[in-house]
């Protein structure tokens, strides 16, 4: 019989830096938070998320009697600055299509359970941050992250994996609360653009940047547009602006060469462009939650960014897209983004274009014009 300490000595031999023991007992106060914020959460069915099933341990793996967490950091090396700012750090180097990296180690891990006699599941719907805080892995912060006890220095930069077990093992003090700073006056809540953050440890995920990177619907309304700001997939705000994330922040650390090396197919001039087979050969498998279906929203993100970039050098880029798009959703955002740069030869560019456009695309444009005002430049 493996025993508790082989099982944690196993986990580090494979890299996961913390790792502890909860129940199976079900996520009771997880399942209420779920009803009570139904309708925040009414998208997740439609992604293949259940989230509700996954409260319960025992639909995922009948016998279930233990949850081994192990505390992946996903940021322990430094990303190229072009990268973090366009994408969220969790997203960067993600093998869940590729599984060629984290994906292995955490089938090597099954593979030792499996060879103690011990089955496992590792599903995606099981509330992970929740069971690492049972586990007594670490705490909360008001930004709704979970920040590790050992790992990053503390920060919030750690994937915790829930391993579903059928054997029993003494579990770790659950440590399920609230803990920050309390001369932290709340930076997170303050800095988040879109007021995703509620203040009670609350998020509305739907006005998450992140959410809207790559679930929002139609074409990004109006007000969000700026306050989106510089991201096309992601947000990691208010992780940055977190004191608690501060002492990682500052080390020095080694690069992360799998993302530096595929830094440049994620260039915006190429996304903004990109057609369906460079799309699925290159960003999908690293990139996944928008498909090939979806290829607008990368490019209406995109488009955004550059606009809100106020960089003269994106107009051509954003000309072309406007030209050579046929999504209404693409064309508007690109006639905004048009609009916020600003440029007299844009103001021409928008009035000619309005005289053979209709509908969505006339209001963006008329609306672009209309924010063309005094930011015209020679
Ligand atoms: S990830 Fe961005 S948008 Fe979402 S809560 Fe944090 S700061 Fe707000
Ligand atoms: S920014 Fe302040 S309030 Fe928000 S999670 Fe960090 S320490 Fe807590």
């Amino acid at each position: 019989m493996v025993t508790r300490t082989q099982i944690i000595d196993q986990g580090h031999k494979l890299g996961f830096e913390d790792v502890g023991f909860t129940s199976a007992a079900p996520f009771y106060d997880h399942k209420n938070l779920l009803d009570e914020m139904a309708q925040a959460y009414d998208w997740a069915d439609g992604v293949g998320l259940d989230l509700k099933n996954g409260v319960n341990p025992d639909s995922i793996l009948p016998g279930a009697k233990t949850i081994i967490v192990l505390i992946e950091p996903y940021f322990n090396r430094s990303y190229p600055p072009a990268m973090e700012a366009h994408f969220g750090r969790c997203y960067l180097d993600d093998d869940r299509v590729t599984k060629d990296g984290l994906a292995r180690r955490i089938k090597a891990f099954r593979q030792f359970l499996r060879d103690a006699g011990i089955e496992s599941r590792v599903p995606f719907n099981l509330p992970h941050r929740v069971a690492a805080a049972r586990a007594g892995l670490g705490t909360f912060g008001k930004n709704c992250l979970f920040y590790s006890n050992k790992v990053t220095r503390g920060g919030s930069w750690t994937l915790p994996i829930a391993v579903v077990i059928d054997q029993k093992f003494s579990p770790g003090d659950p440590t399920v609360r609230t803990e920050c700073p309390s001369w932290c006056k709340n930076a997170c809540i303050a800095a988040c653009p879109t007021r995703a953050l509620k203040g009670n440890s609350r998020i509305d995920p739907k006005r998450c940047i992140s959410y809207l990177t790559y679930f929002g619907e139609g074409i990004t309304p109006l007000e969000l547009r700026e306050p989106m700001g510089m991201y096309v997939y992601g947000c990691d705000r208010c992780q940055n602006v977190c004191p608690r994330n501060q002492p990682w922040l500052a080390k020095q650390l080694p690069p992360n060469e799998r993302v530096a090396a595929k830094a440049a197919d994620f260039d915006l001039h190429l996304l903004l462009h990109m057609d369906i087979t460079y799309f699925e050969s290159r960003i999908w498998p690293h990139m996944f939650y928008m498909g090939s279906d979806t290829i607008w929203k990368w490019k209406m993100n995109v488009a955004r960014v550059m606009g809100n970039s106020r960089d003269e050098r994106y107009l051509p880029d954003l000309e072309q897209v406007f030209n050579e798009s046929c999504d209404d959703r693409v064309k508007g955002m690109a006639a905004w983004a048009m609009g916020q740069i600003g440029h007299k030869k844009t103001g021409l560019l928008l009035k000619d274009l309005a005289k053979n456009h209709t509908g969505q695309v006339l209001e963006e444009i008329l609306l672009a014009l209309q924010s063309l005002g005094g930011k015209t430049s020679p």
